[in-house]
């Protein structure tokens, strides 16, 4: 098992041994192929719900998922990385609780329940979820928070596109950025009013004036773009935009391994992307 380290940039001495879940699915793959690259990553067992599918891709021994906790016991893997769906990541997470495994899921489109018994599996296992595994969305995140607290009183809107087949609105991303605004909103020092705070506004159409203190929200799905983030913060004559665009599913891939190498062998918890880059 790999030792806990509070350094990303350091190589682990030890293997890290890798479940993958969802790894038929587009960000499953990147996990996989970023994992083959990095000589201290063993995957043990990579699975998928769907058994045709995991059959359909001869290059890779992707099985079904049919009974993953004896998989879990039989391969003794140190932590499970997922990319599926909610219910799923619920169950495997679940999964992992009862086997000890470590939990790291990039899933997104959770709602409080799931989240609850996520944060109840974080009591026998670490967890780290993040809606995104990008060190610029890090970055970016510190950025609007500085921003808004220095520009009190502007306009905020958000923005965010994502390729056509993607199933939640806005982005997991989007909402941490939502949730970093009205943060630096509540705590920066400016006016505590509420509207300074918060009132999301997703769309507009017809005749709809912005209030004082709205927050924009605007979705867009198109192609196959990997993932991007525009805030846009307007006022007194001036405007500010800080932009992420991820140009592959790899810096989403090497954001969830660098997580797993950290969190393998951590005590029960939850645990968030940005220790792991600290
Ligand atoms: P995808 O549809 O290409 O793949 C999902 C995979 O999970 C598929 O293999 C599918 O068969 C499986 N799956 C889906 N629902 C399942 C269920 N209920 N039970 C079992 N298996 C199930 O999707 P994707 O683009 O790979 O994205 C997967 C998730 O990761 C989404 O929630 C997406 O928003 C999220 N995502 C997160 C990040 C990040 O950095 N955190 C980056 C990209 C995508």
């Amino acid at each position: 098992m790999t030792a806990g380290t509070t350094d990303t940039t350091e190589t682990p001495n030890e293997e890290t041994r890798l479940a993958v879940t969802g790894a038929t699915g587009r960000m499953g793959r990147a996990v996989l192929d970023a994992a083959a690259e990095r000589g201290t990553l063993t995957v043990v067992l990579a699975v998928n719900r769907d058994p045709a599918a995991a059959d359909a891709d001869g290059s890779r021994a992707i099985e079904p998922a049919a009974d993953l906790p004896a998989m879990l016991n039989e391969r003794v893997p140190d932590v499970l990385v997922d990319f599926s769906g909610p219910d799923s990541a619920v169950e495997y997470a679940n999964a992992c609780a009862d086997t000890g495994v470590a939990f790291v899921t990039g899933t997104t489109g959770f709602d409080d329940a799931q989240r609850g018994r996520l944060r109840e599996a974080s009591e026998t296992i670490p967890v780290l979820r993040a809606a995104n595994f990008s060190r610029g969305i890090q970055a970016l995140l510190g950025a609007v928070g500085e921003a808004i607290g220095a520009l009190p009183g502007y306009d905020v809107e958000l923005t965010e596109t994502h390729h056509n087949r993607k199933r939640d609105a806005p982005s997991g991303t989007a909402k941490t950025i939502l949730d970093r605004i009205e943060t630096s909103r509540s705590n920066g020092e400016i006016d505590d009013s509420d509207a300074e705070v918060s009132d999301r506004t997703y769309g507009r159409e017809g005749i709809q004036p912005r209030t004082e203190g709205e927050i924009g929200v605007h979705v867009r799905r198109a192609g196959d773009v990997r993932g991007e983030h525009e805030v846009l913060v307007a006022g007194n004559d001036e405007v500010l935009t800080l932009t992420h665009r991820a140009e592959s599913r790899g810096v989403f891939a090497a954001g969830a391994l660098d997580s797993a190498a950290w969190l393998a062998g951590r005590d029960p918890g939850v645990y968030e992307f940005g220790e792991v880059l600290r």
